[in-house]
């Protein structure tokens, strides 16, 4: 397995990634028609779930849904627009919010809801109900090239879930050709870096307290047994 596959982006970025970002915007625009959108200007909106607040149980039950999505999620969207009002970002894609205040100190509010507004509406799309089971045949093939194994991915993929300390994200993302597992904190996410997510896990405790208390490792199995989307990610491979 090729330990280089596996980053964490929970330091600073440098000045020289910074400048690299201009990029990141254009590369995140083809995941979504649905996200890009939603997201094209403000106000920005909550984009509507893909499924009923029920339906992901009892892997995720409509509370925590209902609280996550109604409550979190919504109240992002709501102090983003609350915050860029009458700003330079005012009417800027929610991508390029993000691009444009990653590492800012006096735009980390908005860094924050920008980006966990955008990562809570990919978030919401990598989960379906009847979901799990096995990637096609050629996402498969990328990730054993990446990995190894589906066994090693899986590993690699839940610890770093499971590890990351305190609040954040695991994604699955494409940085160049390669397929790279992260972990991001707080409200990081691979934009900031020019990657392109493919697949993520939200591991704040709001997206699993309520049903799984402190068991994260059991949250973290039964997204990916029973609701992850493949189908979403193999998309977004594209
Ligand atoms: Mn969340």
């Amino acid at each position: 397995m090729d330990r280089n596959s596996t980053i964490n982006v929970l330091s600073p970025i440098s000045r020289r990634d910074f400048l690299t970002l201009s990029s990141a915007a254009t590369i995140t625009l083809g995941f979504g028609g649905l996200l890009q959108k939603a997201h094209a200007a403000s106000p920005h909106v909550l984009p509507p779930l893909p499924y009923a607040e029920n339906a992901l149980e009892p892997f995720i039950s409509a509370k925590t849904l209902g609280v996550h999505y109604g409550k979190h999620h919504k109240g992002y969207v709501d102090n983003l627009n609350k915050l860029i009002e009458n700003s330079e970002f005012a009417h800027l894609a929610l991508e390029k919010i993000i691009v444009g205040t990653a590492e800012k100190a006096d735009k980390a509010a908005i860094f924050n809801n920008a980006a966990q507004s955008w990562n809570h509406a990919f978030y919401w799309q990598c989960l379906k109900p009847n979901g799990g089971g096995e990637p096609s045949a050629a996402f498969q093939q990328r990730l054993e090239a990446s990995f190894g194994s589906m066994a090693d991915f899986r590993k690699e993929l839940t610890a770093s879930a499971v590890t990351l300390f305190g609040s954040g994200w695991a994604w699955l993302v494409l940085d160049g050709e390669k397929l790279k597992i992260l972990k991001t904190s707080n409200a990081a996410t691979p934009l900031e870096k020019g990657m392109k997510p493919l697949l993520v896990i939200d591991v704040w405790e709001h997206a699993y307290y309520l049903d799984y208390q402190n068991r994260r490792a059991e949250y973290v199995s039964a997204v990916l047994d029973k609701i992850i989307n493949w189908r979403f990610a193999e998309k977004n491979l594209v």
